[in-house]
C-alpha cells in the first residue's frame, strides 16, 4: 500500500474515532453528565445484542478515545480480514479450500459437538462483538495465534480498544479472543461463530489476538503465556483439535492444530505475525496447561533447584512490574533475573523428554516461565 493511501486510511480512522467520541459525548450529555475534556474523552461502544451472550455480560465497552485511536492506527493491516477472497491467491487454491470446507460441512455435526457453543472460557471475560458470522456447519480445525501490532497499556484499555475496533462493522475484522501482558482475556467471538482474522481460513479457525507490537522481545509475559496456554488447551479440547503444530497448503488444512498467522500465507491474508516470535513456547504452554490441569500441579513436579530458579525469575519480574519496568529498579534485580533465566534455559536442554510422565510437564512449565 502506498504511503498516501495509508495516510488516507489513517485519516479515515481518526475521523471514525472522532465521530465515535462525539457520539459518546452526546450520550454523556443526555445523561446530564458534563462532557469530558477532549484529552481524556471516553468512547462507549455498544456490543452485540446480549441475546447471544450470558445475561450478565456487559452490553457496551468503554475505551479512552486515545487508546482506540492508537489501536486503530497500529491494527490497520487487520482491517478487512473478513474477506475470504484475499489477493495473491489462485482460483484453484480458493476452490480447493472451499471444496474442503463443503466436504467438512457434510461430515461435521456442529450441534452435537458444541451444544452450548462455549459461551464462557475460564480466565476470560465474555464481551461478544458484532463482527462475526456463521460457520455454516464447518467445525474449526486450526487455532491461529496473532498479535495486534498495538502496544500494551496498563489495565483493560489495550484489550478494550481492540474489542471496540472489532465491534465496528466498517473495520471488518475480529478475533475469538484478545489477551494482554497482564493476562487480561476477552472472549469476543463465540468459538462456534466465525472470527474475521485470517481471510480464506476464517471458516476453519479459532483465533487469538495477543496485544503486542512485535518489538517487545517476546510475544507476551509469563502470565500472558499461561493464560494463552490455558485458552488453547481448553478450546482445542472442546473441538477435538490435536495439541500440535498445524499445517496448511494453499487454502486447505493439511494438519489440524495450532498455527500462527504467518504460516497461513496469502490465503490467510498475507500477514507476518507472530514473527519474529516463535510458536514453540505457545504450544509448550498449551501442553503444560493440558498436562498439569492447573499450573500449581504442573509446578509441583519441578525439582527443588528448578523451583528455586522459577521463583527467583518470577519474583524479580514482579518487582520490575510493580515499579514501572526494569529501568526503574536496581540493576541487581535484572542480573538475578537473567541468571535465573540462563539457568532454566540450560536446564531445559538437559531434561530428556518422554521417559517419565513428569518430564514433558516440567519442560513445558519451565519453557512457559522463560517466555
Ligand atoms: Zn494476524
Amino acid at each position: 500500500m502506498s504511503l498516501s493511501h495509508r495516510r488516507a486510511l489513517l485519516g479515515a480512522i481518526v475521523s471514525l474515532v472522532a465521530v465515535l467520541a462525539a457520539i459518546a459525548l452526546g450520550v454523556a450529555t443526555d445523561d446530564g453528565a458534563p462532557p469530558p475534556a477532549t484529552t481524556s474523552s471516553v468512547v462507549t461502544l455498544p456490543l452485540a445484542p446480549s441475546a447471544i451472550a450470558d445475561p450478565g455480560q456487559p452490553d457496551a465497552v468503554t475505551v479512552p478515545s486515545q487508546a482506540l485511536e492508537q489501536a486503530a492506527r497500529a491494527t490497520e493491516d487487520h482491517r478487512g480480514s473478513r474477506s475470504e477472497n484475499p489477493p495473491g491467491v489462485s482460483a484453484g487454491e480458493l476452490d480447493a479450500g472451499r471444496e474442503q470446507q463443503e466436504d467438512l460441512v457434510q461430515r461435521d455435526d456442529l450441534p452435537n459437538v458444541t451444544p452450548l457453543a462455549a459461551p464462557s472460557q475460564r480466565g476470560c471475560r465474555s464481551t461478544f462483538v458484532r463482527n462475526a458470522s456463521s460457520r455454516r456447519g464447518v467445525k474449526p480445525r486450526l487455532f491461529v495465534v496473532h498479535y495486534t501490532v498495538s502496544a500494551n497499556r496498563p489495565g483493560w484499555d489495550d484489550v478494550n480498544a481492540i474489542v471496540g475496533l472489532f465491534n465496528t462493522p466498517s473495520f471488518a475484522a475480529s478475533s475469538s479472543y484478545v489477551i494482554d501482558d497482564e493476562a487480561h482475556c476477552a472472549y469476543i467471538v463465540r468459538e462456534s461463530d466465525k472470527p474475521w482474522t485470517q481471510a480464506g481460513f476464517n471458516p476453519v479457525s479459532i483465533s487469538v489476538e495477543m496485544i503486542a507490537t512485535g518489538r517487545e522481545g517476546r510475544l507476551t509475559s509469563a502470565a500472558g503465556m499461561r493464560r494463552l496456554g490455558q485458552v488453547i488447551s481448553d478450546s482445542t479440547r472442546r473441538w477435538g483439535i490435536p495439541l500440535q503444530r498445524g499445517a496448511v497448503s494453499g487454502c486447505t488444512v493439511t494438519r489440524a492444530g495450532i498455527v500462527d498467522h504467518r504460516q497461513l500465507g496469502s490465503c490467510g491474508g498475507g500477514h507476518v505475525d507472530i514473527s519474529p516470535y516463535s510458536l514453540a513456547p505457545v504450544i509448550a504452554a498449551a501442553k503444560a496447561a493440558r498436562a498439569g490441569g492447573t499450573q500449581p500441579s504442573a509446578r509441583s513436579v519441578l525439582t527443588k533447584a528448578e523451583r528455586t530458579n522459577v521463583d527467583e525469575l518470577q519474583k524479580r519480574r514482579l518487582i520490575a512490574r510493580r515499579n514501572g519496568g526494569w529501568t526503574k529498579i536496581a540493576a541487581f534485580h535484572n542480573q538475578r533475573a537473567e541468571a535465573a533465566k540462563a539457568w532454566l534455559r540450560a536446564r531445559l536442554k538437559t531434561i530428556a523428554s518422554g521417559t517419565t510422565n513428569h518430564r514433558p510437564a516440567r519442560r513445558a512449565y519451565i519453557a512457559a516461565v522463560i517466555g
